[in-house]
């Protein structure tokens, strides 16, 4: 039996991550899925995909703001029998809503570590197995702050813009060894980064700020990331914004 792709998805307990996990599922990859809290959804949604699509799903606690914990996981990989995954999709991240100068040190660093640090980790991690096999897909899930910023998001805005100069360097740095790496800078998404935090009232407000008269979809998300690993190669370096014209 031939062997499927692999794809790894950090963050797949919900959202965005867990529309991702369906789509490369659907299309016959057999599954790594982090998450940091949530491991039994996470775990019944590995059984439910491999169920459906007949593929293999490896299901992890991993909080990806820790390197030991990343290290770990990479362990774990090696001795699975998927092997090591072609394509990295780190996509695992946090909010923090408020003004910079109410938010304490902690708070900052857990921002980073969670949305920075982690793609740090995940990246010096996953690359030399790429680097062997001549090719690899690094696809980094950011924002649409990380590009402007956002009053109220400072420190969420760093992060993503960090992961944004990250990922034109790496590519940079890996376009000679075959590898992609590319990011999608999303808009508004419906998902609960947003509705945990926002009224109703300001969810519509937030909605006729946006041309498209709409919340992008985590389904939507995962297309394009989907559509980016059958890209061509030399399409790297790149971050896809997608957010229905709205910046
Ligand atoms: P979400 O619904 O809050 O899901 C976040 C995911 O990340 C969960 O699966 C969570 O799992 C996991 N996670 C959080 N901290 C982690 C850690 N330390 N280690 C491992 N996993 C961790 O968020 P989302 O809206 O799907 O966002 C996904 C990505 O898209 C994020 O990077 C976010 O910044 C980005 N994004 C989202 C929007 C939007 O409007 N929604 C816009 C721009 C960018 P557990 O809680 O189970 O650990």
């Amino acid at each position: 039996m031939s062997k499927k792709n692999t794809v790894l998805i950090t963050g797949a307990s919900r959202g965005i991550g867990k529309a991702i996990a369906k789509i490369f599922a659907q299309n016959g990859y057999d599954l790594y899925l982090c998450c940091k809290n949530n491991i039994e959804t996470l775990t019944d949604y590995g059984k439910e995909l491999s169920e459906k699509y007949g593929i293999t799903a490896v299901t992890t606690v991993c909080d990806v703001s820790f390197e030991a914990d990343v290290i770990s996981m990479f362990k774990t990989i090696s001795n699975s029998s998927i092997g090591y995954p072609e394509v990295v999709i780190n996509n695992a991240g946090i909010a923090w809503y408020g003004l910079l100068s109410d938010m304490t040190a902690d708070e900052w660093h857990k921002m980073i570590g969670t949305n920075l640090d982690s793609v740090f980790y995940m990246s010096k991690n996953a690359i030399p197995h790429m680097v062997r096999n001549g090719h690899g897909k690094i696809i980094n899930i950011t924002s649409v702050w990380g590009q402007v910023g956002a009053s109220c998001e400072v420190a969420y805005s760093a992060s993503k813009g960090g992961v944004n100069s990250f990922t034109k360097a790496l590519a940079k740095e890996l376009a000679p060894s075959g590898i992609q790496v590319n990011a999608i800078a999303c808009g508004a998404i419906d998902t609960e980064m947003n509705s945990s935090h926002l009224s109703e009232d300001e969810l519509s407000e937030l909605t006729s700020e946006i041309p498209a008269d709409r919340l992008g979809t985590p389904e939507e998300v995962a297309e394009l990331a989907f559509n980016l690993v059958q890209s061509p190669a030399y399409l790297t370096g790149q971050i896809i914004t997608l957010d229905g014209a709205w910046i």
